[in-house]
């Protein structure tokens, strides 16, 4: 659907002999498409050897059989799925980055963007360096390599590398030996690890990726942990925590993450039915039925009609099987929403429908499943967000990234709820939202998209924007 998104997923495997490393990290990119779904890459390392396939598309449609038997066996693996915020950069910042320097080689997964690139890019072009992407995953490369000079392991080179590293950053690095998990110190985005039956340790974005390939007893990582899987076992690092305040997405919470997936030990289905529940003490209203915009409006819908007391019913069918669509917006907007979405009359029809949706970015969906349900026979929609209204840009690896698009910056709640066409309209408060995921801290999260409270320095612009003009790479499947 329209709307905003989450750019990236990273996995990492490691195992002690060589085993179908690609396949394992194949199942768990595939639990995790929803968090990008333009390109996705996977590096096998068998010992020390890399091969590597990156290329244009879903999970499935890019590691197929053939690929996954070139790939071959290996003790190491790291993977990635991407959300590309414009095509045209959509090939060049594929990942996991591979990276041969004086000491080795690593393959880099990346997920979240630093504020400071460009002040990263400058200094290291004006000293002669060579970039071919745009994407953070070149540049924390290019500083772990020249922190690995000075440093006695890569571990080390990490540790140091990430006091140069700002904004948001959560990665799995692969070295010729070890498997290394960063997340950075604000921990904007999760990551989380666990031991396979095989013996395998997984690290993944998210639980569901690893409760996938059977794991169930997960570890998070910690904001500021770094955690290294060797011959040894497991290493943890602790030296970089604490030296920023958590700054823990809220909207990983409310839209981002698979409801089946629990994040710094917070169940994202629970969070989303608690925002629903928080939303119908904030708006009630007199209804008939409450229904959710599939996906990640129906835990919230849940919530809303366990607290409102009014019964929950399934009021869209979603259609599985179209993946992606490339209909141009403009006049097949409408379509292009209808073949995804499609409102089940015999739940909606003469009832006072209660519409719980978890965000409103450009209003112009909302406006059309509003339209639908109308057309479908509901008296009276009431349409619920569980979020409050966006009103600024993110700079932590989302693609809010101007207040242009953002519909609550140019109009009152008023204003939105005519366009929208719903007879009432009600936004989660910011109060709110912080709760969702109790026991996390009301402090530890970042909410800037709402309230404009950046917990870090911000870039003044989007400036590294201006490499997407420069180069475009074709491939086969675009
Ligand atoms: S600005 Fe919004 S979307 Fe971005 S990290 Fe903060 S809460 Fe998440």
């Amino acid at each position: 659907m329209p709307g905003i998104h989450e750019e990236c997923g990273v996995l990492g495997i490691y195992r002690k002999d060589l085993g179908p490393v690609a396949e394992a990290c194949y199942l768990g990119l595939c639990a995790l498409q929803h968090r990008g779904q333009e390109s996705c890459g996977i590096a096998v390392n068998e010992d020390g050897l890399f091969r590597v396939h990156q290329d244009a598309g879903l999970v499935s449609e890019v590691m197929n059989h053939r690929v996954l038997d070139a790939l071959g066996k290996g003790n190491i693996a790291v993977g990635h799925v991407r959300y590309g915020t414009d095509q045209t950069r959509g090939r060049a910042d594929m990942q996991p980055t591979v990276i041969e320097h004086r000491k080795g080689r690593l393959a880099l997964a990346n997920n979240g963007s630093l504020t400071n690139y460009m002040a990263l890019r400058e200094d290291f072009e004006s000293k002669g360096f060579l970039f071919h992407t745009t994407g953070d995953a070149e540049i924390i490369s290019c500083v772990i390599t020249r922190e690995r000079l000075t440093s006695p392991s890569i571990e080390q080179a990490v540790l140091k590398a990430m006091n140069y590293l700002q904004g948001s950053f959560t990665f799995v690095l692969m070295s010729p030996r070890k498997l290394i998990a960063v997340r950075g110190p604000s921990g904007f985005r999760p990551l989380c690890y666990g031991r396979a039956d095989d013996g395998s340790f997984v690290v993944a974005s998210e639980s569901c990726a690893l409760t996938t390939l059977g794991i169930t007893e997960i570890i998070d990582i910690k904001p500021g942990e770094m955690v290294m899987f060797d011959e040894k076992g497991v290493h943890h690092n602790t030296s970089q925590m604490g030296k920023k305040k958590p700054s823990i997405c809220v909207f990983e919470y409310i839209y981002f993450a698979r409801p089946d997936s629990v994040l710094d030990g917070v169940s994202v289905h629970a969070a989303r039915a608690a925002a629903g529940e928080y939303l119908a003490k904030e708006h009630p209203v007199e209804a008939d039925i409450v229904i959710g915009v599939p996906d990640s409006g129906i835990d919230g819908a849940i919530g809303y009609a366990r607290a409102a007391r009014i019964n929950y019913g399934m009021g869209f069918v979603k259609n599985k099987y179209i993946g992606r669509t490339f209909i141009n917006p403009g006049e097949w907007r409408k379509a292009s929403v209808h073949i995804k979405l499609s409102p089940v009359s015999a739940v909606v029809k003469d009832k006072r429908v209660v519409l719980v949706d978890d965000s409103i970015v450009r209003g112009t969906t909302s406006e059309l499943i509003v339209g639908m349900l109308k057309k479908a026979g509901a008296k009276e929609v009431h349409l619920r967000i569980t979020a409050p209204p966006f009103m600024n840009p993110c700079y932590y690896g989302t693609d809010i990234k101007s207040k242009d698009s953002l519909i609550a910056c140019r109009m009152s709640q008023e204003e939105i709820r005519k366009k929208i066409g719903a007879d009432s309209l009600g936004f989660l408060s910011l109060e709110a939202v912080r709760k969702i995921a109790a026991p996390i801290p009301e402090s530890h999260f970042c909410s800037a998209c709402f309230d404009g409270k950046y917990p870090t320095d911000i870039p003044d612009t989007m400036e590294r924007d201006r490499y997407s003009k420069r180069l475009v790479r074709v491939g086969e499947n675009v």
